[in-house]
């Protein structure tokens, strides 16, 4: 739909505005308003009351007032640095109101003495009298509505006053044009029958910005469906991508799976399905595999990659940090043993010596499976025909570098993405609404739930008691020592500390692994867990994402009070995972603060993620739960999925509905411009 009128207005430049010089112009600028777009998407918040006359003998010291006044005389000083001085008076008493920086001709012409007017401001008191110094307004009396009211709140700077910003947005909202309806009568009806016009001018004068009114529904309901939109084109554009499909039998998936001491899941059956499906479908597969910590995700893709790699494809997994690149590697060593599977392990730490060798049998295709951290994707590694890319755990990819990952693996190459973080039903859309979706749900059936215990730090001693008992009958623990302080020394002091205090109780029986081990040390402390060298590792958040051991049955979270549910949820994930009582047990510092407490007793109630990310949003606001930037849904400006649920639900039928009846995205070209979303969608390479 073309709406060029509207277009061209918003894309004017505020200087066009009347009152916007250049110095306006460079104080808007400060804000980063600088077309007039941005100052429609600059809402107030709150609003500054100068609705209450008060009479000179009733003023209260500090606050903002309004007054009805006579100008009774001038005091004119001449002298530099003097302020000029109009007294003014009411019956009641008297006031100054004092002017730095203004000329006698402009205070003669606002205050004519004899006349009455209107004047608001802070109130003074300075040697015994009251005063408003540089009053945001002064008006004269037939004008009090002006003044006498509710006054919307913006966000200002020094130089750009109230009065002046009004007069520029009053200008602004005068002047918007009117515009073509993009939703349905029956989507409106659905929000709330405003229009984007009439929501934009209401959300500017509202004294405050009620999520439920109509006019904020209406803006929000926009904004979802905008990252819906793009998200969906987002997926159709990367569906389109024809590939040579993949042919295999399940001759090597078979052999692996009979190999498992457990039987697969029916969601790890299912998933394994849907992405069969698209491996041998002529179309690139786009999926993120989703499922809560310990659902068994890491074999679901290994049996992908299997095929993958049967059908004579490389396959490439990419895992967040070291420790998780190099378990990967070693289950897939042992998965693949003696099926003559070529893998290789790649990361930061690996020696250039050795790196040059993988490039060189990665070219020629010598190796079928690399795995590795970041380093995958460095300059000069080059596939020889890459056909499928395995992120795990990939919490801090958002549509734009999902976008690139799918340009980067080429022409056949599968993408599969997979993720611990529970998204709340409200959010999956939002988030990836770009991807064909599958989810773990039910856990290993041997999986009993987790016992979560929380106990102030002074008496640790009961804590130690209870390990030594785990211990003598075999069991493992984990110590987590997290990160508080975002300086690496401390990071790990802490970790050390407690290794050390640890060691005197159980001497030769305690490990100890962080951030800044290379990889030898790193391997050597976990096979030496694994082994059962140790009983108890000290760590500190490295081993967050990911890492499973299924004997270490009890972990000890340390100043647990500090972290989020999400985070200790998937901290706590790190047990449970074997057919083992698995306990967790919070630690923390006296004095909890109230969001505190409810986090521990979350925790201690919940075991499931999704439930536990739903409580999380509920306390900690939408934007934070997933904790990184570039989630997408982090750009929501007016919508807030703890808010408007119901919107999110109506987006989600209608954005399908809109899929189904094709062609129909052009209508809201323009709703996307509007929110500055149209570039992700160029960013995918035809
Ligand atoms: P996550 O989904 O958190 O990545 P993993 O793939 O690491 O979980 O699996 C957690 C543990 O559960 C591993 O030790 C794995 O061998 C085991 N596991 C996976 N699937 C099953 C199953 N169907 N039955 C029993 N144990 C399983
Ligand atoms: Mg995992």
């Amino acid at each position: 739909m073309n709406q060029p009128n509207i277009k061209d207005f918003l894309n004017k430049n505020v200087s066009t505005l009347s009152g916007v010089g250049i110095k306006i112009k460079n104080l808007l600028r400060k804000k980063k308003i600088e077309k007039i777009s941005d100052l429609l998407w600059s809402f107030p918040h709150g609003s500054t009351d100068r609705s209450n006359f008060q009479t000179l003998n009733n003023l209260e010291i500090g606050k903002i007032t309004t007054i009805k006044v006579t100008v009774l005389k001038y005091n004119f000083p001449r002298l530099r640095n003097l302020p000029n001085k109009v007294i003014c008076s009411d019956g009641s008493g008297k006031i100054d109101i004092i002017f730095f920086n203004s000329k006698e001709g402009y205070i003669k012409k606002i205050l004519p003495i004899n006349s009455e007017v209107v004047i608001s401001g802070k109130i003074n008191y300075f040697k015994k009298k009251y005063q408003i110094t540089n009053p945001a307004y002064v008006v004269p009396i037939e004008k009090k509505e002006y003044v006498n009211k509710l006054i919307p709140k913006y966000s200002l700077t020094d130089g750009l006053t109230e009065k002046i910003y009004r007069k520029i947005i009053e200008q602004v909202l005068g002047k918007i044009p009117s515009i073509q309806e993009w939703h349905s009568k029956d989507i409106l009806e659905k929000i709330g029958n405003a229009s984007w016009k009439e929501s934009i001018i209401n959300l500017h004068k509202k004294e405050s910005n009620d999520y439920n009114s109509k006019y904020y529904r209406r803006l929000a309901y926009d904004e979802i469906l905008s990252n819906f939109i793009v998200l969906s084109q987002v997926r159709k554009r990367i569906k389109k991508f024809k590939k040579i499909k993949k042919i295999f039998n399940n001759d090597l998936s078979d052999q692996i799976i009979k190999n498992f001491y457990f039987k697969l899941t029916a969601d790890q059956k299912k998933t394994i399905s849907e992405i069969n499906q698209d491996l041998i479908s002529e179309y690139k597969m786009f999926r993120i595999l989703q499922g809560d910590v310990g659902s068994g995700k890491t074999i679901v893709a290994f049996i992908g990659a299997a095929n993958v790699i049967q059908s004579n494809y490389q396959v490439a997994m990419m895992s967040p940090t070291e420790i998780l690149a190099i378990q990967h590697y070693d289950l897939a060593k042992k998965i693949f043993k003696n099926l003559n599977v070529n893998i290789e392990l790649i990361t930061s730490k690996t020696k250039y010596k050795e790196k040059l060798l993988i490039q060189k049998k990665l070219k020629n295709g010598k190796i079928n499976f690399l795995i590795g951290t970041h380093s995958l994707f460095q300059k000069g590694i080059v596939f020889n025909n890459l056909g499928l890319v395995i992120i795990d755990e990939q919490h801090k990819f958002g549509v734009r570098q999902r976008i690139q990952l799918s340009n980067k693996g080429g022409k056949n190459c599968d993408i599969l993405l997979m993720s611990a973080t529970p998204i709340p039903r409200t959010l999956i859309m939002a988030v990836y609404g770009d991807m064909d979706v599958s989810r773990i749900i039910e856990k290993p059936k041997n999986r009993k739930k987790i016992i979560t215990l929380s106990k102030p730090e002074d008496k640790i001693d009961e804590v130690l008691v209870f390990i030594k008992k785990q211990i003598s009958i075999g069991n493992q623990i984990f110590w987590i020592c997290p990160l508080i302080d975002e300086s690496k020394i401390l990071n790990y002091s802490a970790a050390i500390k407690k290794f050390n205090f640890l060691s005197k109780k159980f001497p030769n029986r305690v490990g100890l692994i962080h951030g800044s081990l290379d990889k030898i040390q790193k391997k050597h402390v976990l096979n030496n867990f694994l082994n059962k060298k140790i009983d108890v590792l000290v760590s500190t958040t490295v081993i967050e994402v990911g890492i499973d051991f299924a004997n270490a049955n009890v972990i000890v979270i340390e100043n647990s009070d500090k972290f989020g549910l999400s985070q200790l949820h998937q901290l706590r994930g790190r047990v449970g995972r074997g057919v083992l009582q698995s306990t967790c047990i919070l630690l923390y510092k006296k004095n909890l603060s109230e969001n505190a407490k409810k986090r521990i007793k979350i925790l201690k109630s919940l075991n499931d993620g999704f439930l536990i990310a739903d409580e999380d949003m509920k306390l900690r606001g939408f934007g934070d739960v997933l904790g990184y930037q570039q989630s997408g849904i982090k750009n929501f400006k007016i919508a807030d999925p703890v808010h408007h649920e119901e919107l999110f639900k109506i987006a989600e039928k209608n954005i399908k509905d809109i899929e189904v009846s094709q062609n129909s995205f052009e209508k809201y070209n323009f709703l996307i411009k509007l929110f500055d979303k149209a570039n992700i969608i160029s960013e995918i390479e035809l």
